[in-house]
């Protein structure tokens, strides 16, 4: 089955689709996106997905490209269109096409966008957690503004590809006062050692996770206390447990930081429980009927 990708009003097969070679996420990253799990045909966590991605629009001053509902509905073809049960759906809108220059001032553009969905592999996945992950600290090189999730994502594929070559499966952002911010595309967790779950403060240095956040919920629902506060890499060394969360891998544990093994060097058990927990308290929505809430 060829796979199908939303682009500006046409369903099209991937070969066929394209956009403008002078749309602004192409010359500029001017662009925002969204990524939404989808386990057992059921969206994960999609009402905070798309206030999250109004919210980035917003304070971009990109203009919607349609209202709500009707993105939900596109959502929703787009995965039944795919036959994805278990993956996640892409989300991008762009500010639009017009002639390359710099500034956005003036320009009333009708935005790109662009929805596709991906079946993944829930039991490769579930393998590579029950094992756990290694990552390693690189200096963040971002900008200013990571609290907004544009597509300007070359730091990422270079913090990325320097873990790769280190053999380890994500890196971990450092900023220039020796603190982590949070991975290249995901938020970075520890249990520190009096037993509390400790990730940083939401500030305009990181992405406000929607794992993150439901995880926090999930965490006050389980009685493991949290606590908003940064850690460096010498904190996370000598962690109880780590993890990090996405909603693309949801809660994957890390085991070994640069050189060191975390804990007994195997997924911790209050990582594994609330890994477990997850989908149970994060908002489900059947990704092939569209309910009345979103
Ligand atoms: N931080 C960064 C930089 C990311 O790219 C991601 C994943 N897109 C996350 C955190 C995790 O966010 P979420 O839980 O919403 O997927």
């Amino acid at each position: 089955m060829s796979r199908i990708i939303y682009v500006n009003g046409h369903y099209r097969r991937y070969g066929e689709a394209g956009v403008h070679v002078e749309d602004r996420g192409l010359q500029f990253a001017d662009s925002v996106y969204e990524v939404i799990e989808i386990y057992n045909t059921q969206l994960i966590d999609p009402t905070r997905h798309l206030d999250r991605l109004e919210r980035s629009m917003n304070e971009l001053s990109i203009s919607p490209p349609m209202s709500r509902s009707a993105l939900s509905h596109i959502i929703e073809q787009t995965v039944r269109r795919n036959r994805v049960h278990n993956g996640i759906v892409y989300l991008q809108v762009t500010r639009g096409t017009a002639p390359r220059d710099f500034p956005i001032n003036g320009k009333d553009l009708s935005p790109t966008l662009i929805c596709s969905a991906r079946a993944t592999s829930r039991s490769a996945r579930d393998s590579i957690a029950a094992k756990g992950i290694s990552v390693v600290s690189v200096p963040d090189i971002r900008w200013g503004r990571c609290d907004i999730k544009t597509v300007m994502l070359l730091p990422a594929v270079l913090a990325k590809s320097s873990a790769h070559q280190a053999g380890a499966s994500e890196a971990w952002l450092v900023d220039t006062d020796g603190w982590i911010t949070e991975g290249a595309s995901s938020n970075a967790w520890i249990l520190n050692q009096d037993y509390e779950l400790q990730t940083r403060s939401l500030s305009h240095a990181l992405l406000p996770g929607i794992t993150r956040q439901t995880l926090i919920d999930v965490a006050g629902k389980t009685g493991i206390l949290v606590v908003e506060r940064a850690f460096n890499a010498k904190q996370a060394y000598t962690a109880k447990e780590a993890f990090n969360t996405s909603a693309s891998a949801t809660i994957m544990p890390v085991v070994r930081i640069d050189e060191q093994s975390i804990g007994s060097g195997t997924p911790g058990p209050i990582t594994l429980k609330l890994r477990q927990a997850f989908h149970h308290h994060a908002e489900r929505i059947p990704a092939s009927a569209r309910p009345a809430k979103y």
